[in-house]
């Protein structure tokens, strides 16, 4: 038998897209499906899964039936209650909700003490890479823009992602060179300024999924690092190693790198 595995949110566009992840994977078992609104449904009338399971309302429903790890894609309040019910029953989490406030996840370092917690705002092990990537090469270069395309539904911008990459380059070097321009003829010509003075441009557009382009320039060269996600199933085989190695970092572990010894 495999490592049983539940998901919370298992009704929600991530969810359902982890639930056939795990079902294809045969380390891995689904135990159990938590969605509120989908609760007394059968889990392949509503993800088109391959599973005989019904989804539950919620974790109440596990009692006698613990899984060994939860994953969660879900909403902020509810993601904070889930991983308060991990953490008391020592069920290990994988977690991709997206808004923990810096309190949250001190409660969370302190809750996971039997068991234990990955959070990854960004669970595409190409996005890992461009962003560990450009922090290499932040030192090497004076000038950097990030441009980043989402599809026309986003509604927050800069993205997470951008921002983390940002704040990682600036991190890695603080020698960028000053914006030279002087008169901007369309404001926002020039994007956002982030950490660093580094730029930063918000691309919306219909048919896009989600997909980031670093340049840094130095005399003479220019270096572009691009991910693209095309859809969710990008995310998947981040969620399952996560799935996989969670029993062995204990505590709270935030982001993927470590896992992906980087
Ligand atoms: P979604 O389609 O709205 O799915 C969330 C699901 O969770 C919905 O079915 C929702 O039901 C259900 N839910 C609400 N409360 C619950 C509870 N207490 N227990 C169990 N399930 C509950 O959203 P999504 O697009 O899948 O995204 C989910 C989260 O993942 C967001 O925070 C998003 O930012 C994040 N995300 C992260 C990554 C990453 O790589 N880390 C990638 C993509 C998305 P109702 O809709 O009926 O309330």
């Amino acid at each position: 038998m495999g490592l049983r595995v539940g998901v919370f949110g298992a009704g929600g566009r991530m969810g359902a897209t982890v639930c056939a992840a795990i079902v294809g994977d045969p380390a891995l078992d689904l135990t159990a499906a938590i969605d509120p609104h989908h609760s007394g449904l059968d889990l392949r009338s509503v993800t088109g899964v391959e599973s005989n399971l019904q989804v539950q309302a919620d974790a109440a429903a596990l009692e006698h039936d613990q899984p060994d790890v939860m994953v969660d894609f879900t909403h902020l309040e509810a993601a904070c209650e889930n991983l308060r019910w991990c953490a008391a029953r020592g069920v290990h989490a994988v977690v991709g909700t997206t808004g923990f406030t810096d309190d949250d996840l001190d409660g969370f370092r302190d809750a996971f003490t039997s068991s234990n917690c990955v959070i990854a705002p960004n669970f595409a092990i190409g996005a890992i890479l461009m962003m560990r990537f450009a922090e290499l090469a932040a030192p090497w270069f004076e000038t950097a823009e990030v441009i980043e395309l989402h599809h026309d539904q986003k509604l927050d911008a800069p993205s997470g992602t951008a921002m983390l990459t940002v704040e990682r380059m600036a991190e890695a070097s603080r020698e960028w060179a000053p914006d030279p321009t002087r008169t901007e003829i369309v404001a926002g010509a020039r994007g956002g300024a982030g950490p660093g003075g580094i730029r930063v441009h918000s691309v919306r557009l219909r048919g896009l999924v989600a997909h980031q382009e670093v340049l840094l320039g130095t005399t003479g060269q220019s270096l572009s690092i691009r991910h693209d996600s095309y859809d969710r199933s990008s995310f998947m085989p981040g969620v399952v190693l996560a799935v996989k190695e969670v029993g062995n970092r204990p505590g709270l572990t935030i982001g993927l790198d470590s896992l992906l010894d980087l």
